[in-house]
């Protein structure tokens, strides 16, 4: 029965451990689930000693498991006062310090003194029966009183330094600190107070009864897992609040930049209208002539229908660009993007006399990526570039939208480049900050969730470092499909 539920126990530490294991690797900076891990193993490899000290036949074998116990107690001892410094992010750093410190000269003795760090001898052992299994248990020993000493007073600055996070992070205040505070404190401290006495009433003879970290390293991994979880859980909905703010605030920013553009797009709506409404009229005239002149009406209806096209690929695209959006990555044609920004910057840059450009390498990789959210980028940097080459002369207000592969990289590089003024250096950080404007009706976030939105795509957006006087160089890339 034992050595089932020893090995139960085992199991459940292992796999524990697994989950924490996996959870530090795909969020390295989380050290918290790291400790839990190591914590887990040091509870398995605990467990797997425990039961070698249960079966030892001689009180030779004994001592050999009982000096090889040491080293999971102090991987159980390190993960236990890390996981709380990681955790609970109160602890004071010189307490940790001296409790790494004295564990570990713990261990450096222990393996240099025969037969353990506990004991000068184990002379006999006896045998007791536990959970309707035979064990073996110290019978006769003599133990290293003073160095047990030691020990006890470091398992005492391992509770202070416990109780004492625990505390300022609970003096802190909030729910989420209290029960954080309360979770080690029952979850470790507790069990931790109740194994050391139970340890030194078995050391010290006054009981005798197996030696045993499992249980309570397992009790508290539990805890502490559940714990954790929750926080997990916590974080990941917040981070779903996030994204759909982010989401949200990408949408305004969308129909921000559409506004900006109101003016010229209405004119470009127009045009096709007025021209409608011109063939129409042409076209009953020439019903109401006495001999209508078929192929002219129907180069009219041709012209109606090319004008009602126009106009509805405009709006079309406004709509879909205004709309809200949830990501969706597909393989996209970099040559679809950049004209699905063209319509819809075109009329403005022909107002403000900025001439457009195309340097697009022929026969492009696609691209993986969310078309609105990439047509969002591109439009961010053209409206930038067109305001941006307004204080310059009619003839040198030049925007180039460059497109190239960067095979080695499996990357697609794009830039767009301007005439206009130019960015300074010490502003080349700057102006990717959220709010940061020059403009008196900018929203300053144009850039911000440009880079956001590139970098979610897995690329990097930057500006190329050159000469002010010639202009700005915004280039981002995108993976290939
Ligand atoms: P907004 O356009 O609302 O100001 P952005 O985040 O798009 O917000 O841009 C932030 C600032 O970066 C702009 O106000 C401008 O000063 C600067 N900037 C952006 N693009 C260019 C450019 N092509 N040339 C010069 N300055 C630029």
């Amino acid at each position: 029965m034992v050595t089932i539920l020893w090995s139960l126990c085992g199991t459940v530490a292992i796999a524990l451990a697994a989950v924490c294991g996996w959870l530090w690797l795909v969020e390295r900076r989380d050290r918290a689930s790291l400790m839990l891990c190591l914590l887990g193993v040091a509870a398995a490899g605990s467990g797997f000693i425990e039961l070698g000290l249960m079966h030892s036949a001689t009180a030779e074998e004994f001592s050999i498991w009982q000096r090889w116990l040491m080293a999971p107690v102090f991987l159980g001892f390190m993960a236990v006062v890390l996981f709380a410094h990681y955790y609970l992010e109160t602890g004071r750093l010189w307490l940790l310090w001296t409790i790494i410190v004295m564990r570990s000269a713990m261990i450096v003795l222990n393996f240099i003194f025969h037969p353990s760090f506990n004991f000068v001898s184990i002379d006999t052992l006896r045998q007791m029966s536990l959970l309707g299994e035979q064990i073996s248990v110290i019978g006769t020993a003599v133990p290293r009183t003073y160095w047990q000493m030691f020990a006890l007073v470091s398992l005492f600055l391992v509770m202070a330094y416990l109780i004492d996070t625990a505390a300022r992070r609970w003096r802190k205040g909030g729910p989420d600190s209290r029960r954080k505070a309360l979770a080690v404190l029952l979850g470790i401290v507790l069990p931790l107070f109740s194994t050391i006495v139970y340890a030194h009433l078995v050391v010290f003879g006054v009981l005798r009864a197996p030696l045993s970290n499992l249980l309570w390293f397992l009790g508290a991994l539990v805890v502490m897992v559940y714990a954790l979880g929750r926080d997990i859980i916590a974080k990941r909905r917040a981070q779903l609040e996030l994204l759909g703010l982010r989401e949200q605030l990408a949408q305004a920013e969308r129909v921000s930049v559409l506004g900006q553009l109101a003016s010229a797009l209405a004119h470009e709506l127009i045009q096709p209208l007025t021209a409608t409404a011109a063939n129409v009229d042409a076209a009953r005239m020439e019903l109401e002539s006495e001999k209508p002149d078929l192929k002219e009406l129907r180069a009219i209806l041709d012209d109606v229908n090319r004008d009602d096209h126009r106009a509805v690929d405009i709006l079309t695209r406004m709509r879909q660009f205004s709309r809200r959006h949830a990501i969706e990555m597909q393989p996209l044609v970099v040559e679809d993007l950049v004209q699905d920004v063209l319509a819809l910057v075109h009329s403005e840059a022909s107002d403000k006399h900025a001439v457009l450009a195309l340097a697009m390498q022929p026969g492009l990789p696609r691209v993986l990526g969310d078309r609105v959210h990439l047509s969002q980028v591109l439009l961010n940097l053209l409206v930038n570039s067109i305001h941006a080459v307004e204080s310059r002369p009619l003839d040198a207000r030049g925007i180039v939208i460059e497109a190239r592969a960067n095979d080695a990289k499996g990357e697609v590089e794009l830039a767009v480049r301007d005439s206009g003024p130019g960015i300074p250096d010490n502003l080349a950080d700057e102006v990717f900050k959220p709010f940061f404007t020059t403009k008196s009706n900018g929203m300053g976030m144009g850039l911000a969730l440009s880079r956001t939105i590139v970098e979610a795509h897995g690329g990097r957006l930057w500006i190329e470092r050159m000469a002010q006087q010639d202009g700005a160089v915004f280039r981002f890339t995108l993976k290939r499909a």
